[in-house]
Order: C-alpha cells, then structure tokens, then sequence
C-alpha cells in the first residue's frame, strides 16, 4: 500500500487499562516527535473521539509516565462507537483537528473498533495489543500480561504463607475471562495444585482426586488457581462443590480481582510497550495499515487487525503438561 503523507497522529487507550499502557503511549508519542509529526492525545478512548476530547500532546505530557501503571489518557469503553452514526461523529471531530492517522492502544475490542474506522473512513491505523488477557495473535505477549502475571504471583505467594500455616485449601480467581494465559502463568509460576481455565474444562472428580492424592503425599499447602468464569465457574462456585467432597478441609477463596490490572509495569512490558511503540509510528509512516504490531520472538510483526483479533491464540499445551507434572 501507498503511504499516505501523514503530519499528525492520535493516540488513545481504549478497552480494559493495562500496566504498560502509559510506556506505550509515551514510545508512541516521543518517536513521533522524532519523525517530526505532531501528536494528538484522544482522551477516554473512543469516548473522547465522539467527545472531541482531543488535545495536542507535549514533551511534558509524557514526562514520567513510562513507569506509572493506568493510562494517562484514561480508558473507556463507548457504546456509542459501535454504531456508525457515532462513529461519523468521531470522524468529523479527527478531521476537524486535521488528524491523519490513529494508534490505538487497547484489547481485541478496541482493535475491532479501528479496523471498522479504517475500512469506513479509510484513517490510517495501527492497533497495539494492550490488554493483560494475551488473547491476541501477532505477539508472544500483549502489554501488561507479564506485569499482571507478576502481581498475582506476588499475591499467590503470600497467601501460601498463611495456607501453609493452617494447612488451608485455597482457590484464588485470576482474570482472564475468555483466555487463561494469567492463569497458567501464574499457576506454574507460585506452584499451584491445580489450574482451571476457560479453554479446558476438568471435571470436578478430577480435581477432587488430584487433592485427595496430593493430602496423603502430605503437602504442605494446596492452591488452586481458577481463571475467572472458566467452564466450571469462578473460584467461589468450585470451591463450594469441593467443600463437599473434603468436608475436612478448611477452604477459602481469594479473589485477585482488579489488582491485577494495577502497579508499575515490569521490565519486560516497558521493553514491548517502547518497541512497539516506535514500531507503530514507523509502520504508519511505511504504510502499514489496518496491522496489529506485535512482537514475535523478539521481532517486530506487523499483523492485519483482523488476524490478530480472530486467530484463536489458545494456551500452549505444553504448559499443560509442564503444570501436570509438576503438581502431582
Ligand atoms: P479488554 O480485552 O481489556 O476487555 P477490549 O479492547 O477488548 O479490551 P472492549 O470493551 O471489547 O475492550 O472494546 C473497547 C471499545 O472498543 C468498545 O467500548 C467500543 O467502543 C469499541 N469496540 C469494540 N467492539 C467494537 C465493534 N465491533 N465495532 C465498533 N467498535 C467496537
């Protein structure tokens, strides 16, 4: 495709926030300056597009901002932009700032709404995947997963402490509605006993055996990681129907809800957040439109949006079995 003389881009964090969003932004926004492009914040996400809460962007916008967690642009999710009626709205609010291109930072949703744009309107856009859930294809890891995986390995660790001590059962929810790549990181990462996700039911006999076994091996503490709304119900709904099979046990639950969607990004997100960053500035200035930049081992890869978002990226089987054996 033909580049398009582009002189001034907006960028907006839309969808669920992320750790690494405020790094990406920042990446975003600083190689434009240094391909001389003038740079526009789009606030609240799509919401501000309808909203025209748009704002030129200055150095001082993106001064320490890389290490904060959030966005500073704010994030929204807008009804209104899945119609087409709001949509030209939000396009007559772009071309009246002169607005020539969009990176859109945010989730498979939020990429869906910038493919939609590109083919309506024809405006130049490149998503980037930030969402901490990795359900997107065209990169090994999204903005904010590795940081989420962090948080509740942290958290994972310090509730073995109190279960070790009382010799407690415990299940604790992870996000990850649809996908249950946070929690089979984290389950493998903090020694779970067991793992529930979305994409692979287990019986409930299973995970009874499995912990049955695991009481006669005395260990010393059992958790059990369950993705949020997985096949069999969150944390709360398999706790309740393994309390009755081992009456003995003290079980609780904990449920990691928001915090994982907190905190300072780690290294690893800070690093993807600023590559990609620069990628999606110099992809929109090459051409490449209507692409997710994605980083596939450790290369940058332009994917086409409609790639990345409906490719099933389902959870490495060989997790499976690595979270198997070291379980039992
Ligand atoms: P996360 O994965 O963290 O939930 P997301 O980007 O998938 O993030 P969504 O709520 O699905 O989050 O989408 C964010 C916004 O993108 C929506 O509120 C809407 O404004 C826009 N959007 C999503 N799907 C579409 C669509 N089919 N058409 C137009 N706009 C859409």
């Amino acid at each position: 495709m033909e580049a398009k003389t582009i002189k001034k881009i907006g960028v907006l964090t839309s969808g669920g926030d992320s750790p690494g969003m405020n790094a990406a932004i920042r990446a975003v926004v600083r190689a434009g300056f240094y391909y001389d492009i003038e740079m526009y914040g789009i606030y609240r996400g799509y919401e501000g597009m309808i909203s025209n809460d748009i704002k030129k962007l200055e150095s001082k916008h993106i001064t320490h901002v890389l290490e904060r967690g959030g966005t500073f642009l704010k994030s929204a999710r807008s009804a209104e932009f899945r119609t087409p009626e709001g949509r030209q709205i939000a396009y007559n609010n772009l071309k009246s700032h002169g607005i020539d291109a969009l990176v859109v930072i945010g989730g498979d949703g939020s990429l869906t709404g910038a493919h939609l744009f590109y083919k309506e309107f024809g405006v130049p856009a490149i998503g980037l995947p930030g969402t901490i859930d990795n359900d997107l294809s065209g990169t090994d890891s999204t903005i904010g997963f590795d940081t989420a995986c962090n948080t509740a390995i942290e958290a994972i660790d310090k509730i073995r402490d109190t279960a070790t001590s009382h010799d407690r059962l415990f299940f604790v929810e992870v996000m990850g509605r649809d996908a249950g790549f946070i929690a089979i990181n984290a389950g493998i990462g903090s020694a779970a006993a067991a793992i529930l996700i979305p994409e692979k039911k287990m019986p409930i006999e299973h995970l009874v055996d499995k912990l049955r076994i695991r009481t006669k091996a005395k260990k010393a503490s059992n958790i059990v990681i369950v993705a949020e709304g997985g096949k069999s119900g969150g944390a709360t709904e398999i706790a309740a129907l393994v309390s009755k099979h081992l009456p003995y046990y003290d079980i609780k639950v904990t449920i990691l809800g928001h915090l994982q969607r907190g905190g300072s990004p780690s290294s690893y997100d800070r690093l993807l957040a600023s590559k990609l960053g620069v990628s999606a500035i110099e992809g929109l200035l090459q051409g490449k439109y209507d692409v997710m930049a994605g980083l596939i081992n450790n290369k940058v890869v332009y994917t086409p949006i409609k790639k990345a978002i409906v490719d099933d990226k389902s959870v490495d089987e060989d997790d499976f079995r690595v979270a198997k054996i070291l379980s039992t």
